[in-house]
C-alpha cells in the first residue's frame, strides 16, 4: 500500500473561461446532486490497486498534472449519462468514461486530455441486471467487476456456470472488455465473448446494438450481430460512445479441470515450443489463454523488490537469477508454460497424454507435479484464474522495484517460432539498452499470441519514468518495422500506436476520423482516445 500525495493546482480545461466552467460545474450538479459532482482541488493521491484514484494515473510515466481530470461525475442511470453528453456538449467540456479505472498498465483512470471531466459510471451504475442460468449469459452495468459478478453467480448457486477474469478481479467486466482484454479460460477472448451493447451517443442519443435494437426480443445476449451492419466494434478502444449496458456470455462447468505446467530448459527453446503449441491450440488440445512466461517473472511474482537479488544497475545478470531459480521448488529453468485441461477425468487424459508427448519432444522438458508446490507458489494462483476464480497475486511482481508502477509492450503475433524469437529478441536488446529487467510473456489465443513485456519502474523517479517511455516507444517502432503492432496500449502511446496503423496513407486513421466528426461534431468525447482527435484538436500539439 502506498499513499504518496502530489500537490497541484486547480484544473480547467483548456478554451474554457475558469468562471464559466466552476458555474457549468454547478448547473450540473442541479442535475445529478450536488454530492455527485466532485472537483478535483485536493491532493492526488494514488492509493493502491483497491483503493485507486478516479482522478488521474495512479502509474505515471509522464509528470503528474499531464493526465489529470479537472472533476469527476457519478451518473447513476442511462438518463443521466444523457445529461452528462448534453451538458459537455453545451459547454464544450471535454469527457472521458471510465467504467472503473483499474485500467493499470494502460493509463489507469486518466483521461488523455487533461482537465477533462471523467465520468465514472462505476461508481452508481453497479447493477448486475441480469444472469441467465438457461442460455448462459448476464448483463451488466459498468460497475460490476468480475469479483462481483463471480459472488453473485454463487451466492445464486449456479454452479453449472463460470465466468472468465484476466489475472486481477478488481476490473470492470465492461471496461476490460471494452479495452479487448483478456482473460485465461476458453472464454479469455473477452470481446468475442460479449452479446450486445447500450451506448449513449456523443450527441446524447441512446442506442441498443445486436437483437437489442428489436423490441420485445428475448435474444440480445444471445445472438450478438442482430441485423444490418455490426456496430459494436466501433464503440471498443474507441471515443465514439459510453457504454451503459453489456451482455456477456458464460462458460459452462465443464465438469472438472486441471491445471499443468512444464519447464523448458533454454531461451531457444521458445522457437520449437512455439511450433508445438500452434496446431494443439488451434485444435483445442491446449484449451485456454495459456501463458509462456520467462524465468524472470518466477521470481518476481514472489513480491519481493529485485534488491532482495541484486543490488546494482541495469538489468540483473543471468547468473544471479540462476542462482535464485536453483533454490526454487520449480528449479533453473527458462520458460514455464501455464495451462489448464477442462472436462471430466477421462477427457483431460485424452489430451493431456497428447500435450506430455509433444512438450517433451523438446529436450530437457519437464512437467512440474503440482504436489510439490507450496500454497503460495503462484501456480495455484494461475489455476484459479483459469477456473474463473477472481485472484489478486498477479499484482506482487508491482513491488520488483520501489514505488512500483509498469506499463506494457503488448505486440500481436502468430503463433510461430520464428515471430516469438524475433519479438523476444527485440524486447531484450531495448530493455539492455535502456538498463531495464525484461519481463516477457506470451499469452497463446486461438490463432495469434499477444507478447507481454511489462516494465516495472520506480514511479516517484523522472528518470526512470523516462527511460520506460523511450524504451516503449523505441519497442513500438522496432516492432512496427517488422509488421507487429499492438493489441491495446497506454493513453500516452496511442497516437505513435495509431500512426503505425498506416496502410494506404493512414485510410484507417481518415474513416475513423470521418466518423469521429459525424458522430461527435463538438468534439467532447474522450478526445485523443486511441490516437482518434476531433476535429476541434487536430493538428494543434496535443498528440504525443
Ligand atoms: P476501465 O479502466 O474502467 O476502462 C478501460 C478503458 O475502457 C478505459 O480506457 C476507458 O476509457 C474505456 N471505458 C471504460 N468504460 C467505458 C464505458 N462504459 N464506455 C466507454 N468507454 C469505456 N488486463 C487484461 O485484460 N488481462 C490481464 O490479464 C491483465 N492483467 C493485469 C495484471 C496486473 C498486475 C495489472 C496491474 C493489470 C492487468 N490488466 C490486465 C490490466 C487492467 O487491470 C485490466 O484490463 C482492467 O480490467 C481494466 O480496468 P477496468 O476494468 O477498471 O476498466
Amino acid at each position: 500500500k502506498e499513499t504518496n500525495t502530489r500537490q497541484r493546482l486547480p484544473i480547467i480545461p483548456q478554451g474554457i473561461e475558469k468562471d464559466i466552467f466552476i458555474r457549468a460545474l454547478e448547473k450540473l450538479a442541479e442535475q445529478l446532486g450536488k454530492d455527485n459532482v466532485e472537483v478535483n482541488d485536493k491532493p492526488l493521491v494514488d492509493g493502491w490497486y483497491m483503493e485507486h484514484p478516479n482522478t488521474h494515473d495512479m502509474m505515471p510515466i509522464l509528470d503528474d498534472e499531464e493526465l489529470v481530470a479537472s472533476a469527476v461525475v457519478y451518473p447513476s442511470s442511462t438518463e443521466e449519462v444523457q445529461k452528462i453528453v448534453l451538458w459537455a456538449n453545451e459547454y464544450s467540456v471535454p469527457i472521458f468514461p471510465i467504467s472503473m479505472g483499474r485500467n493499470l498498465g494502460y493509463g489507469g483512470a486518466a483521461p488523455r486530455v487533461r482537465g477533462s471531466v471523467v465520468i465514472d459510471l462505476g461508481k452508481r451504475m453497479s447493477k448486475i441486471l441480469d444472469i441467465n442460468p438457461d442460455d448462459y449469459t448476464c448483463l451488466v452495468e459498468p460497475g460490476v467487476s468480475f469479483y462481483a459478478l463471480h459472488e453473485a453467480i454463487q451466492a445464486k448457486g449456479f454452479a453449472h456456470m463460470w465466468i472468465d477474469i484476466p489475472d486481477l478481479g478488481g476490473g470492470s467486466v465492461i471496461g476490460n472488455t471494452l479495452d479487448r482484454g483478456v482473460g485465461y479460460t476458453p472464454y479469455g477472448d473477452h470481446w468475442a465473448c460479449h452479446s450486445g451493447l447500450e451506448v449513449v451517443l456523443p450527441t446524447g442519443e441512446v442506442i441498443r446494438t445486436g437483437m437489442g435494437a428489436l423490441p420485445g426480443n428475448n435474444t440480445w445476449q444471445t445472438f450478438p450481430y442482430g441485423f444490418g451492419p455490426y456496430s459494436d466494434g466501433l464503440f471498443s478502444q474507441s471515443n465514439f460512445g459510453i457504454v451503459t449496458k453489456m451482455g456477456m456470455t458464460l462458460m459452462p462447468n465443464p465438469g472438472g479441470h486441471e491445471s499443468f505446467m512444464y519447464a523448458f530448459e533454454k531461451e531457444e527453446d521458445l522457437e520449437p515450443l512455439m511450433e508445438i503449441i500452434r496446431p494443439l491450440r488451434i485444435g483445442n488440445i491446449l484449451e485456454n489463454v495459456a501463458q509462456v512466461r520467462h524465468a524472470i517473472q518466477t521470481i518476481a511474482v514472489k513480491g519481493l523488490p529485485r534488491t532482495k537479488y541484486f543490488s546494482g544497475d541495469g538489468p540483473i545478470p543471468e547468473h544471479v537469477f540462476r542462482e535464485q531459480l536453483k533454490k526454487m521448488p520449480i528449479g533453473d529453468h527458462t520458460w514455464l508454460y501455464y495451462g489448464m485441461s477442462y472436462g471430466p477425468p477421462h477427457i483431460r487424459q485424452y489430451k493431456l497424454e497428447i500435450i506430455d508427448k509433444e512438450f517433451k519432444k523438446i529436450p530437457g522438458a519437464r512437467k512440474i507435479d503440482p504436489e510439490i508446490l507450496p500454497e503460495d507458489e503462484y501456480f495455484w494462483s494461475r489455476d484459479r484464474i483459469a477456473a474463473g476464480v477472481p485472484d489478486l497475486v498477479e499484482l506482487l511482481w508491482v513491488n520488483w522495484v520501489p514505488n512500483g508502477a509498469h506499463v506494457a509492450f503488448s505486440p500481436v503475433s502468430p503463433i510461430r517460432g520464428v515471430d516469438a524469437m524475433k519479438l523476444f529478441n527485440l524486447g531484450k536488446r531495448r530493455h539492455d539498452e535502456f538498463g531495464i529487467d525484461f519481463l516477457p510473456a506470451f499469452c497463446v489465443g486461438l490463432r495469434e499470441m499477444h507478447l507481454i513485456v511489462e516494465i516495472v519502474y520506480d514511479k516517484n523517479d523522472p528518470a526512470k519514468r523516462k527511460a520506460a517511455n523511450d524504451c516503449l516507444r523505441e519497442m513500438i517502432d522496432d516492432a512496427a518495422k517488422e509488421g507487429y503492432g499492438e493489441y491495446r496500449t497506454h493513453l500516452v502511446l496511442m497516437d505513435q500506436v495509431a500512426d503505425t496503423y498506416n496502410w494506404n496513407d493512414n485510410a484507417l486513421m481518415k474513416f475513423n476520423e470521418k466518423l469521429k466528426d459525424a458522430l461527435d461534431p463538438n468534439g467532447i468525447m474522450a478526445p485523443g482516445k486511441s490516437g482518434i482527435w476531433p476535429k476541434r484538436y487536430r493538428g494543434r500539439g496535443w498528440e504525443m
